[in-house]
């Protein structure tokens, strides 16, 4: 069986081709940029609609398939972008009337969560996932995903954003901040772990402070990825050992970031347990994990139209 997925819940539209050995054919997206300023929704809007004949072209070359050999067609219903959400609907919603393909509807943060358990061929993992909007620690605990730990506010991948757009970084700032991180030194911020929660809109305020008063943007760049990350390092420990997980696997955008990676590393090698992350074009939002995660819903989910606020533990 091959499955098309489709992504386009915020900045990416993507078109995955995945067989239901879970063998990558096509991975193709497009995701909408600025060089200043952060993500207006009409814009992303036009970008979709501008994109997605492109994006589906080159993913069907690239995977060597036709029309013919895909069964299903599997996209991203929520949580995203309301407007982006309904363009990308439209979009799948004539591909599956032209083509005589089932649409299948499923869960967005679902999809990051299953591409990085079957890409790495885990049992039971703790998942951290963090992107732009999601800053979340969750584990599969009794036939549903259970929110371990997550922010109160906005996602590390929005903080991260957000204080680009100050300094001036464009969007999205992550790759950025890292490489001037590279360069900075340590100075004190907020740390803010509430209980198994965590927030960032208060490191936000504070880091813009100093850097209004001049403290440098690789001090500044350096002193947030180490307290942030830190902030999330600690929660999902605490997580993995509550709920004894021996496997952590980090998908989303934010996952790219290399010292992310090497303080969760670190945390999984003192307790023993395994670490993994999955290639960028897997960690990001893209169309193979929503064709994957198709597959696994294929019987219980169908056209369900959009669901901008679809949390991931009613799943
Ligand atoms: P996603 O929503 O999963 O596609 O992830 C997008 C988010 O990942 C954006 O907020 C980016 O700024 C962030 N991001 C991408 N690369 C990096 C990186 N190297 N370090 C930190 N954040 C990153
Ligand atoms: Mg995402």
């Amino acid at each position: 069986m091959i499955i098309l997925g489709v992504e386009f819940t915020a900045h990416t539209f993507g078109v995955g081709i995945v067989t239901d050995k879970g063998k990558v054919l096509a991975n193709i997206y497009d995701s909408y940029t600025t060089d200043s300023g952060g993500m207006l929704p009409d814009d992303v809007v036009e970008h979709h609609k501008e994109v997605s004949e492109k994006i589906l072209g080159r993913a069907l070359q690239e995977a060597e398939v036709t029309w013919d050999d895909i069964s299903i067609i599997s996209y991203s219903a929520g949580p995203g972008l309301d407007p982006a959400l309904w363009t990308g609907y439209e979009i799948v919603k004539k591909w599956s009337a032209e083509y005589a393909k089932k649409l299948v509807g499923i869960n967005h943060p679902a999809a990051h969560l299953s591409i990085g358990k079957m890409w790495n061929k885990l049992q039971d993992p703790c998942y951290l996932y963090v992107s732009g909007v999601n800053t979340q620690v969750i584990v599969f605990e009794g036939d549903k995903y259970r929110v371990m730990g997550e922010t109160l506010d906005i996602g590390l991948g929005n903080m991260l954003d957000k204080f680009g757009r100050t300094i001036g970084l464009g969007f999205p700032a992550g790759p950025k901040i890292e490489e001037l991180a590279l360069k900075g030194k340590y100075i004190a911020l907020p740390y803010s772990v509430k209980g198994m929660d965590v927030s960032f809109s208060g490191i936000l305020t504070k880091i813009q402070q100093l850097f209004a008063k001049g403290i440098s943007k690789e001090d500044l760049c350096f002193s947030l990825q180490e307290t942030c990350f830190a902030m999330a390092t600690e929660v999902t420990e605490r997580a993995m050992a509550h709920t004894n997980k021996k496997e952590l696997v980090l998908v989303g955008g934010v996952g790219a970031n290399k010292r992310f990676c090497s303080m969760l590393q670190q945390m999984c090698k003192d307790r023993g347990a395994v670490f993994c992350n999955v290639p960028m074009s897997l960690a990001r939002d893209n169309g193979a994990m929503i064709a994957w995660e198709g597959y696994l819903r294929r019987n219980e989910s169908g056209d369900i139209k959009v669901n901008s606020h679809w949390r991931i533990d009613e799943i």
